[in-house]
């Protein structure tokens, strides 16, 4: 059983005690389904952060709740305080602090990820549907799932900055059958 997103909230509160003396800004925690390629996410949006936990990850690494909430932590301390993101030296040493040093030996890799990734989440927070984008859009827009014919201002889309994703492995160690279900999907 996950926890609920109650007792996420409550392992903020005491993470926030133990390593930040309770400066980490408020923060939501919630679960996002969706997420099948990282553990974690944090996106500034409207306040407060919102950091986002993968429950697939969760349900297959039950131990690594507390780093993963812990590492996005540490990000949302590093941008309210010094409007830092990604995996700087002050973010380093701060996961050092926080013990955390062997756990995150790979993240040599996020920094090209972010840098040339997208950058914005749109979602509706109605439906959820979700959509990633380069750049913010340049006029209104609603949500394409709420309202397909055309734009409709009851539907709008909350526009999010990615600030962080982190790495949960390599594309080395995906599952055996999710490859063979690409492969049949080409050929057929
Ligand atoms: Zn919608
Ligand atoms: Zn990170």
């Amino acid at each position: 059983m996950l926890p609920s997103e109650a007792d996420l909230q409550l392992l903020f509160a005491r993470l926030n005690n133990e390593h930040f003396q309770g400066a980490a800004p408020d923060c939501v925690i919630s679960y996002n389904e969706r997420f099948s390629n990282s553990a974690g996410r944090i996106t500034y949006g409207p306040r407060p952060l919102l950091i986002e936990i993968s429950p697939r990850h969760l349900r297959k690494y039950p131990e690594s709740l507390e780093g993963t909430l812990l590492h996005e932590m540490i990000h949302a301390w590093c941008y309210d305080r010094w409007r830092e993101t990604g995996h700087g030296a002050r973010f380093r040493r701060k996961m050092r602090d926080c013990g955390m040093d062997s756990i995150y030996h790979d993240l040599g890799s996020v920094r090209s990820l972010e840098e040339s990734g997208k950058r914005y989440v749109l979602r509706c927070e109605q439906c959820g549907f979700e959509a990633l984008r380069r750049r913010k859009p340049g006029k209104p827009a609603s949500c394409p799932r709420c309202n397909k014919r055309r734009f409709d201002p009851r539907f709008p889309l909350t526009i999010y900055e990615i600030l962080d994703m982190k790495p949960i492995g390599t594309t080395l160690e995906i599952k055996q059958t999710a490859a063979r279900k690409s492969s049949s999907f080409g050929s057929s």
